[in-house]
């Protein structure tokens, strides 16, 4: 399973990919943890990004594509992964829908987690002076003014990913100013589709995809030469196809139908 989980900074993102994983066996690619990573190792990236992140900024896109480049082709990630935090703009949307489709890869599905950004910067700021009075460490690009900065690259650069992926029918959207069952419970939901398993194709059962290759062999003439067959077989396919996608109409992310709008989003029960 691959899957986006896309919202602002503080929607819960870490939270609910942290569940998926447990949940799915898939591994988290969180690009702020790996950069963090780079930071603290002083690595050449490390370097390029410190300052940009201190400031709330986003780090140049072919540097956070190129980590996940390589972050994708790792064994761990083989079963499936869930990205949290990438992509963050249309151009790096661009360069990991090409990534995916030089390896033969789809994405399963892009959550959106749908917060209101007035409060999330309330609980934030309360967090943040929690942890300063208990004596915690913070993340530096975690206080008021930088949050703010992150919260206006997240509108004005990662918004449009809505959009994005919208087109593609692979969006759905989860309450994410619910409790925390409650938003895995959506995704769930939402994901449901994109795992369960195909039904197995044996001769007599009687679902619609099941009764494509009987209509297909009523629709097409009979023949006796191998052109006949392989023609029959194509119409066969075509018929199968037809059937497989309306089998699908309404259950998953990946619509048919589902065009330029952002109302083509799945929105759950309670998402916002
Ligand atoms: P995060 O932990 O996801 O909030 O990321 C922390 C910081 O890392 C962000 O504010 C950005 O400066 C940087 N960062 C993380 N992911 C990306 C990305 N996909 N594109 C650009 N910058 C990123």
């Amino acid at each position: 399973m691959r899957v986006i989980l896309l919202g602002p900074p503080g929607a819960g993102k870490g939270t609910q990919a942290q569940g998926l994983i447990a949940k799915h066996g898939i591994v988290q690619l969180s690009t702020g943890d790996m950069l963090r990573t780079a930071v603290a190792a002083g690595t050449p990236v490390g370097l390029r990004a410190k300052s940009i992140m201190e400031r709330g900024e986003l780090v140049p896109d072919d540097v956070v594509v190129a980590i996940i480049a390589d972050r994708i082709d790792q064994p761990d990630a083989k079963r499936g992964f869930v990205l949290d935090g990438f992509p963050r703009t249309v151009p790096q949307a661009e360069a990991l829908d090409r990534l995916l489709g030089e390896r033969g890869l789809k994405l399963d599905a892009v959550i959106e987690l749908k917060v209101d950004e007035g409060i999330l910067l309330q609980r934030i700021e309360k967090r943040i002076a929690d942890m300063t009075a208990r004596g915690e460490k913070i993340r530096s690009d975690d206080n008021p003014e930088v949050l703010k900065g992150r919260l206006f690259a997240y509108r004005e650069q990662t918004a449009p990913l809505v959009g994005h992926y919208a087109s593609k029918g692979l969006l759905g959207r989860v309450d994410g100013m619910a409790a925390v069952d409650d938003v895995s419970a959506q995704i769930s939901r939402i994901l449901a589709p994109a795992k369960a398993p195909r039904a197995p194709r044996k001769a007599g059962r009687k679902s619609t995809a099941k009764a494509a290759p009987k209509a297909a062999a009523m629709a097409a003439p009979k023949s006796k030469s191998r052109a006949g067959r392989r023609r029959k077989s194509k119409a066969a396919m075509a018929v199968k196809r037809t059937a497989r996608k309306g089998a699908r109409a309404g259950h998953g992310p990946r619509r048919p139908g589902a065009k330029t709008s952002q109302d083509s989003a799945k929105t759950v029960p309670g998402g916002g």
